[in-house]
Order: C-alpha cells, then structure tokens, then sequence
C-alpha cells in the first residue's frame, strides 16, 4: 500500500468517526485511534488474572477432582455491575461478536508467550436453534481470536449441545449439575484422539458446564484438557 493510500485511509476512518464514533464497550467513553472495543482505561481497571503464570490457582482448585485439567485459565476475574459484566452481556445480547475476537487475541498473545502449547480449541457450544438466533456462538468468538494469536486452529463444530437448557443463574450447583450431564455430544471426531485440547468459554461459574464438555472429550480420546474463559466468576 502506498503512503499516499494508506494517508488517505486514515483521513476517510477519521472522517467517518467523527459521524459514526465508536464506542468502549465498558464504559461507553469514546474510543481513541488505536483502540478496539475496549479502551485502555477499562482494560487497565478490569481485574486480569496471573493463572497463565500459576497453575495451582483457584479457578484450577475449583476443578481439580471433578476433572483433570492441565491449565485452567481466565483473562479477568468477573465483578458483578463492573465494566466486565457490560462488556459480556454486550458480546451475548447486543450483537458485539468482535469483542470475543479482540479479547481472545489479547489472551493468546500473552499464552502465547508464556510458551504454553495446546493443540486446538473447542468452544463450549451453543444450542443449533440458540445459535441460529443469536448469529453466533460467544465463546467461539473468544476462540477465534485466542486460535488467530496462538496460531492454532479451532474446531467450532466439535462438540454440540443436544438439549436446550434453561437459564442457569438460579438453580443449586447439584441441579445445575443434572442439567448439564448429558448434554453435550462429540459431533466431529476427527483430529481429537491424542490431543491437547483447549476448551474454551465466555464466562466459567461453577465449571459444571466445563466438566461436561470435558468428560464427553476425555471419553473420544484426548490426551488433555485445559480450560480458558473471559472471565471467571
Ligand atoms: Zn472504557
């Protein structure tokens, strides 16, 4: 790209912003050039996790037993009425899909250096009919993103969700439990057997969901699982 079209871009995306600005997604201040969904300041104050540099953290205890998990990983710890809930409830509700995407390349970036190797990444699915109307599934889009910056591939179709659930915010954790067990199902087999897999999803609360999915892949023949979330409550 010459200078002169690449100058010219930027007067026209500035220009544009001036009508249609863009908008930080935690707090609704507008967006400087060079940020993305996000601003700086929200991602500063949004509690990031160090689970990329400490395995034995507490997202990983709260696993441990139920299954066996390599990395339990979360990019912000969640805080109920923060700026974390407004960006989640934006990439679920309000059709914000790329905040899945830049959050997720964010996250790989920094797994990446840490020299942390998995194989592929499954996203927690969605519902097919739950999926058909929402457009798309909030978890892939964090994988996507996490997939593009670890330069591995993601496998969005691996798993699917047989039954439709119900909302999960009120029932106890062994309700929650019964609801999730037999819920998830291998779709597509190939490239898992003998895999590291990375199970990915936008926000874990008790892990019920995790566990799930990772019983189901532990019983197709991976040979390990590691977890990562947006958030973890
Ligand atoms: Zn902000």
């Amino acid at each position: 790209m010459s200078f002169k079209y690449s100058f010219l871009r930027v007067v026209i995306r500035d220009f544009i912003s001036l009508f249609y600005p863009d908008f930080c997604l935690g707090c609704s201040n507008h967006l400087i050039k060079g940020e993305t969904m996000i601003c700086t300041r929200c991602m500063l104050l949004m509690a990031q996790t160090d689970y990329h540099v400490r395995r034995d953290n507490p997202l990983h205890r709260r696993l441990v037993g139920r299954l066996p998990v390599e990395w339990a990983l979360s990019l912000f710890v969640f805080t109920k009425n923060g700026r974390i809930q407004k960006v989640l409830h934006a990439l679920k509700y309000k059709n914000e899909p790329e905040v899945g995407v830049t959050l997720g390349k964010v996250y790989g970036k920094r797994l990446s250096e840490t020299g942390i190797h998995f194989d592929l990444i499954i996203p927690v699915p969605l519902h097919d009919g739950k999926l058909r109307r929402r457009g798309y599934n909030q978890s892939a889009k964090f994988g996507e993103g996490l997939a593009h910056a670890m330069g591995i591939p993601m496998r969005e179709n691996a798993l699917c969700r047989k039954v439709m659930t119900d909302t999960q915010t009120k029932k106890s954790k062994l309700k929650r439990w019964e609801n999730v067990n037999d819920v998830f199902a291998v779709r597509e087999p190939q490239g898992l057997n003998g895999a590291h897999v990375l199970l990915v999803d936008d926000v874990i609360t008790t892990g019920a969901t995790i566990e799930a999915c990772g019983v189901v892949l532990l019983e197709q023949g991976v040979s390990a699982i590691s977890v990562a979330s947006i958030a973890v409550a």
